[in-house]
């Protein structure tokens, strides 16, 4: 075992009393005054470190997004830490389901592993190179965005510039099941269909009319052909509505789609094939909108993935932390940073289980593993 490694475990009390802490702070995501409260904690914290600057992202809908630099003019490149402390909780969820842990040494909470276990162990792995005296003179940036769960509409904006400039970016996102990190992950995308057809009375003159309930039914056919699980692709539509009478054929009709591929060439071909829709009406005369609600390009466990991904392990192997890799079936900022050529690797937070479900918890025992990584990481991260 390693010296850093020791150190962290002896710290693995005020990790786990800082989790607490950070469950205590209930942040669902549309509740901007609940998660502008953690921002202000997380501010005093990120000052406390040491920061020499933290700037404030002001965003009218959801909480406020931080970035916070260390060293920000050491040469180099930065290398940044992602983290968002919104929840899928409601407000309340605390009070049914108190933090608690268990004989295994697992905390259960509302949000313990999705991600206030990551920003425990950023928070823990920063403290500990300050005490240390071994903070590395290089650039080292977190930014905390506010809107993850609902897929980063807000954020994105800061969250592709900062990403821009950075030479590594770490999401903090949890581990797999078996702590390993998620160098895959599908892209994931979702459309609305709209369709326009003609109404006209059902008995009368059902031939004047233009059905768009059954232009949506034989879209909906069509689209489903276009599954291919073997290779990672699924296209489902997922909802549906339309028609206002029971005798009146229908003149609206919308549906929705949900795109999960694992090939960026996939992710690309589907979406061409969905936007070209309206180009071939199977009803004469039904129009067709598609609307892209929201997307994430797949992270490839491409050739920058594979070398990012080797350096962390051999970091890790130096200071007695075993790195292994996994995939991840859903989309996470992870999928924008990869999208943009940036080095990244996610799932760094600490092993657990129960993403957005009741027994959602964090293996404490992993605390002080990852915090000594992320610390490895900041001492030793060699550039190009
Ligand atoms: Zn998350």
């Amino acid at each position: 075992m390693s010296e850093l490694l020791q150190y962290f475990q002896s710290q693995k009390q005020q990790m786990v009393d800082l989790l607490t802490t950070l469950v205590g702070f209930e942040t669902p995501t549309t509740d901007k005054a609940m998660v502008d409260k953690m921002g202000e904690f997380m501010e005093a914290q990120f000052r406390d470190l040491g920061a020499s600057s933290v700037t404030r992202i002001p965003l009218a809908q959801v909480g406020d997004c931080l970035l916070a630099k260390w060293h920000e003019d050491a040469p180099g490149k930065p290398i940044m830490f992602l983290i968002h402390i919104d929840t899928v909780w409601p407000l309340g969820t605390l009070a049914q389901r108190p933090t608690r842990i268990d004989d295994d040494g697992k905390l259960y909470g509302p949000g313990a592993i999705d991600m206030k276990g990551g920003i425990t162990i950023v928070l823990s792995a920063l403290r500990g190179l300050k005490e240390r005296g071994e903070m590395p003179q290089r650039p080292i940036w977190v930014l905390m965005t506010s809107d993850e769960e609902v897929g980063s509409v807000h954020s994105k904006a800061a969250l592709m510039e900062a990403s821009a400039q950075a030479g590594l970016v770490l999401v903090m996102e949890p581990a797999t099941i078996d702590e390993e990190l998620k160098t895959m992950r599908k892209g994931v995308s979702t459309y609305r269909v709209d369709i326009t057809g003609l109404p006209s009375h059902a008995g009368n003159a059902p031939e004047k009319g233009i059905n768009s309930i059954i232009e949506m039914a034989q879209q909906a056919m069509k689209i489903h052909a276009w599954n291919d699980l073997r290779n990672g692709t699924s296209v489902s539509v997922t909802m549906v509505s339309g028609g206002t009478a029971t005798n009146v054929i229908p003149e609206h009709c919308s549906f929705h789609v949900d795109v999960r591929t694992v090939a960026v060439s996939a992710w690309k071909d589907i979406d061409a094939k969905l936007r070209s829709l309206p180009d071939t009406p199977f009803v004469p005369g039904a129009k067709l909108e598609v609307t892209q609600t929201n997307g994430h390009q797949p992270m490839e466990r491409n050739a920058t993935m594979q070398k990012t991904y080797a350096q962390c392990e051999t970091i890790g192997t130096k200071y007695g932390v075993v790195v292994t890799q996994g995939s991840s079936g859903g989309g996470s900022d992870g999928n924008t940073v990869a999208a943009m050529g940036i080095p990244v690797l996610d799932g760094l937070g600490p092993q657990g289980d129960g993403l957005h479900a009741l027994h959602e918890h964090v293996v404490l025992n992993s605390l002080p593993r990852r915090a000594t990584l992320m610390a490895a990481m900041l001492k030793e991260w060699q550039f190009d």
